[in-house]
């Protein structure tokens, strides 16, 4: 594969190289031709500008001292004119004057087929031994009268000569243009690079009657096509490494069921496929965890065995019922795990394809679904007993105000006193059956208006104040500087509010501090409750805001509560289009946040 790749690169190399020479050659001479056109415009240019000043002398020569002057004026006009050579032919065409003596007395050489005028002009072209020659020719006057004929030749740089001239400066013309394609060629080399050595895999490909994924290797990204070839490549290597696989065929076949299983590792659930004995085909990763074993180690192992169906005869007996064998069966069991006892729900369900038969579980851990079961039971329990005890201390405190004929006032006072406080425990006990009952039924609901926040915050800090005292903890406030209108449905974020001061005090010890921070700005308001106290460990944090969950720190198990208070908040703050989050560190202290926007969504 890799010779492949070298050949195609050596070949788009030589190709370069070619074509960078050809383009070098011809812009050589294109240069040469160009240059030689531009040469011999100047010279004609020159000679033309130059012609009728140079009769016009030899005229005025001739008016002063006949042939003998015009023959003296010559040498000077071929200097001038840079001409080849200049001549003066009388009427009858014989060269009376001329640069080269030899050719004086010699008849003007006639070239019928090469002749060109312009006006009183002719232009003979030909070739002579110094190279291509243009001769003009003019007719020379004295008083009107034709006295002969003035005769002045160019010569036309040779192709040749010019070329070597121009070549003998090769950086200029070959190097330039070489170099140029070279380092194109070069360039495009390393970057045809990649998609040289992706065509060779193919051709490799199409040479093999059963081609090889864990041949095809990944190459230098470059553009789309070869991220494309990677991710093909990667994936394949995926598909073969699951299986130990090799074809192409087989390793796309098993990358649809490493995506399959992909999906099925990402479900929470514990998921089995069983035969009919019960022996586990296949299982996804959470399946794995809940039996505390990796994957490998439970494919071909029988599922009784890895839920440790055994140490619960009740459950093992009605999967082995014969009545259950072709339904769905769900039981639920008590695992002690290092300390930690779990419930598992188990699912199990008949699964059919052709003549082959197998069970699907479903494995799910309901420990919170169950603990929050019970402490809802505990709560309804407690509350319902607890509505006596005021009950009963009214009724009594009551009848002795009715039945007692001599009672000073001051016995009056106290004992109406105590019925006012037994029935604000009444009233605060009622009022949690009713928060309860509501989230429940998910049937809170708001009642926003217009709210002083300035005046809200001061009834929280009002209420939280004597707990605080209590516990001899500092309470630090800080307000907004500013208060912007709102509109919110001011009782419930009250609620909120101290719910979340109350867990700070309940859950700091004593003289811990507690922070209420309060910032506004147009659209939105955040309140900001942080503490010192016992925190919350990082696998409790989730479920927080979860109904009647409460740490499994045994400092809160000392400490009374129902496990509501986050859970009416958070209903309460999303209800407003809000967000409540909670930051924490075990010992350390606790951070929630609520943001609440401006105008409720409601
Ligand atoms: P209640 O319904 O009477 O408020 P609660 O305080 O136990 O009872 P939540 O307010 O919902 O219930 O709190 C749930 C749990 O979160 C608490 O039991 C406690 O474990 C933990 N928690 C809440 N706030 C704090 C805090 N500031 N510091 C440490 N733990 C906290
Ligand atoms: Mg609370």
């Amino acid at each position: 594969m890799a010779a492949r790749s070298a050949t195609i690169r050596r070949r788009i190399i030589a190709c370069f190289v070619l074509s960078g020479a050809i383009i070098a050659i011809g812009s050589a001479l294109g240069t040469v031709q160009l240059a030689r056109s531009v040469l011999a415009d100047h010279r004609v240019e020159t000679a033309l500008n130059r012609l009728g000043w140079a009769a016009r002398q030899l005229e005025q020569a001739y008016a002063q001292g006949g042939i003998e002057a015009v023959r003296n004026k010559l040498p000077e006009i071929r200097r001038t004119t840079l001409a080849l050579y200049c001549g003066v032919a009388n009427p009858d065409g014989t060269y009376v004057a001329h640069t080269i003596p030899s050719r004086i007395g010699e008849p003007m050489e006639s070239h019928d087929g090469r002749l060109q005028r312009w006006g009183n002009i002719q232009r003979v072209r030909f070739s002579s031994e110094q190279g291509p020659v243009e001769e003009y020719r003019l007719p020379l006057r004295h008083r009107g009268r034709f006295i002969g004929t003035f005769c002045m030749a160019v010569r036309l740089p040779s192709f040749r000569a010019l070329s070597w001239q121009l070549l003998r400066k090769p950086a200029l013309l070959l190097a330039v243009p070489l170099l140029v394609t070279l380092l194109g060629g070069l360039w495009l080399t390393r970057s045809l690079g990649s998609t040289a050595a992706v065509i060779a895999q193919l051709e490799t490909l199409a040479d093999s009657d059963a081609p090889q994924a864990n041949r095809l290797v990944t190459v230098r990204p470059q553009d789309r096509a070869t991220i494309g070839w990677n991710r093909l490549v990667r994936q394949l290597g995926r598909g073969s490494a699951a299986e130990g696989t090799s074809s192409v065929a087989d390793a796309l076949k098993r990358y649809q069921e490493y995506r399959s299983n992909e999906v099925l590792n990402s479900l929470p659930d514990g998921i089995a496929v069983t035969d009919a004995a019960g022996r586990v085909r296949t299982a996804n990763t959470a399946f794995a965890s809940l039996v505390g074993r990796s994957e490998d180690q439970v494919r071909g192992e029988d599922i009784h065995v890895l839920l440790n169906l055994r140490a619960h005869p009740d459950v093992l007996a009605r999967f082995r019922d014969e009545h259950t064998l072709g339904r769905q069966v769900t039981a639920e069991l008590e695992e002690d795990r290092g300390g930690n006892v779990i419930t598992l729900r188990i699912q199990r369900l008949p699964l059919r394809t052709g003549s082959d038969e197998g069970y699907l579980w479903i494995v799910r851990d309901v420990t919170q679904q169950v603990l929050a079961q019970k402490m809802k039971t505990q709560f309804v329990y407690a509350a319902t007993h607890e509505l006596r005890t005021p009950l009963s201390n009214i009724r009594a405190y009551a009848e002795t105000l009715a039945l007692a004929e001599t009672l000073d006032t001051a016995k009056q006072r106290e004992f109406c006193n105590i019925i006012n406080s037994e029935a604000m425990r009444l009233e605060k006990l009622i009022e949690d059956l009713l928060n309860l009952s509501r989230l429940e039924a998910a049937a809170l609901s708001l009642n926003v208006g217009p709210v002083d926040l300035q005046r809200l915050v001061e009834e929280v800090i009002t209420n939280i104040r004597p707990t605080v005292e209590k516990k001899r903890q500092k309470l630090r406030v800080r307000l907004p500087e500013k208060y912007f209108p709102a509109t919110l449905d001011k009782d419930k974020i009250i609620v909120t509010l101290v719910n979340l001061l109350g867990n700070a005090v309940k859950y700091t010890p004593e003289e811990g501090e507690i922070r209420f921070e309060v910032y506004q700005t147009e659209s939105h308001i955040r309140f900001v409750v942080e503490d010192t106290g016992i925190g919350i460990a990082p696998e409790d944090l989730p479920h927080v805001f979860e109904k009647f969950y409460r740490s499994r720190d045994p400092r809160v198990a000392k400490i009374s509560g129902s496990g509501i208070g986050l859970a009416l908040a958070k209903e309460i703050v999303e209800l407003h289009g809000g967000r409540i989050t909670v930051e924490s560190e075990l010992n350390r202290g606790t951070r929630f946040t609520v943001v609440l926007p401006a105008v409720a969504a409601s």
